[in-house]
């Protein structure tokens, strides 16, 4: 029996995760959730799971959430504390990371730090603290399996813990869908709405990381958690554009083969083979069927579509802070275009101009990348004001 905190499950990966979990009622227990502002959704899955542990943003909606659950044994906290005490609580042996941006950091790196198995979807958590967060993982000797579709891929390709002999690995090989916006013509891309942009062909996803998919911030922050998560340079790691969504992922060895993992469009295969781990369940995802797939195609990403990509590379490349800017000012132009406050084009510009503003230095600790994240987030909403006067 494994027992499970989930940080931020209203979200599309919580409700995954518990979707997942509803199918094996004798191999897991729920023992905390938490969720930022949704109480009414919260509830509903107390009703259902009976955690001991819930959190939510502050004490008034705490307030309103002991109201709607009314059970005796659940604890209802709030905030950034409640949400460490969720994720560290000794009853909780695996947390599944699945709160959106850097909000998430704290949590998973307090559970990494006791040993607790972390199911990684907060890729952002690994962008902003790459180094920090692998070391503490090596040293409280934590199991660390990505749930991110990509990088599950990649795991279950390599057939090895992530310790295993990369010498004999070529490359590694991203897939990208191309978002909604891979045949739209450049010069009508100041125009893209928000819910355009969240309209993605193949995956149903939070809104943030939708429009990351559209500019490709997604696959920037992806090839930083690949290169963090197998230990391995970023020029080691393609990005190939696969319109169809069905190769999630492959490894080029040295003896010329390559490695692929297939399957449905659907987290909840990469979030059954992070529950189980070392084992496979059953996940409720349809079975892919072979007949149907008529094509299945394959081409290089076209840098001027997508800035964002020689943006994340370089990014990768000096490593240190540059990962936690490239982050933070995405967070907050992806925050302002939701909000109809940038155009589309101007998130991607808003990175370049505060990875720009500020220069990369070693992430020697937390406290410095936090506060390098805090500046960027700072320089990202002056650009933004200067951007849309
Ligand atoms: P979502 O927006 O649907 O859900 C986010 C969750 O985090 C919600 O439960 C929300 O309440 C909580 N949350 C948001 N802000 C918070 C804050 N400040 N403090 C505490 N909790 C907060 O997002 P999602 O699509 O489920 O994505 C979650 C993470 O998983 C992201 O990092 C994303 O990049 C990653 N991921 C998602 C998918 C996918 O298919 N959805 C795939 C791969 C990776
Ligand atoms: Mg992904």
């Amino acid at each position: 029996m494994r027992n499970l905190c989930i940080l931020g499950s209203t979200g599309s990966i919580g409700e995954n995760t518990l979707d997942v979990i509803s199918r094996h009622p004798d191999m897991f227990k729920v023992r905390a959730l938490t969720a930022n502002t949704q109480v009414e959704k919260l509830a509903k899955q107390c009703h259902q799971f009976q955690p001991d542990i819930v959190v939510v943003a502050n004490s008034q909606l705490a307030n309103q959430l002991k109201d709607l659950i009314n059970i005796k044994v659940t604890r209802v906290l709030f905030g950034q504390e409640g949400l460490i005490e969720a994720a560290t609580y000794h009853h909780v042996d695996t947390v599944m990371a699945a709160i959106v941006g850097a909000a998430g950091l704290l949590p998973t790196l307090e559970a990494a730090k006791l040993g607790k198995r972390i199911l990684l979807a907060n890729k952002e958590a690994l962008v902003i603290a790459g180094q920090l967060l692998m070391d503490v993982i090596a040293k409280s000797k934590s199991e660390l399996l990505p749930i991110d579709s990509e990088h599950n891929a990649i795991y279950q390709c390599l057939q090895t813990s992530q310790t295993g002999n990369l010498n004999e690995v070529e490359e590694l090989l991203l897939t990208a869908s191309g978002g909604p916006f891979l045949n739209r013509p450049i010069e009508t891309l100041d125009r893209v709405s928000p819910d355009e942009a969240c309209a993605h062909p193949n995956w149903v996803m939070g809104r943030k990381i939708s429009v990351d998919s559209s500019t490709m911030v997604n696959k920037g922050l992806e090839l930083i958690e690949a290169m963090w998560l197998f230990k391995i340079p970023q020029e080691r790691i393609q990005i190939v554009i696969h319109p169809q969504s069905v190769i999630h992922s492959l490894v080029r060895y040295v003896d010329g083969s390559v490695l692929a993992q297939l399957g449905e469009p659907d987290m909840r295969t990469p979030i059954a083979y992070g529950l189980a781990w070392p084992n496979r369940i059953d996940s409720g995802v349809k079975k892919l069927d072979m007949m149907k797939l008529t094509e299945l195609n394959f081409r290089a990403a076209d840098v001027v579509r997508f800035p964002a990509i020689p943006l994340a590379r370089e990014a990768a490349r000096l490593k240190g802070t540059a990962p936690a800017i490239f982050n933070a000012a995405n967070e907050i132009a992806v925050e302002s275009f939701l909000n109809h406050e940038i155009l589309y084009t101007q998130i991607v510009q808003t990175i370049d101009n505060v990875l720009n503003e500020i220069s990369s230095e070693p992430a020697s600790s937390l406290e410095l990348v936090l506060e390098i994240d805090h500046l960027a987030r700072i320089k990202a909403k002056e650009f933004i004001k200067r951007i849309s006067n």
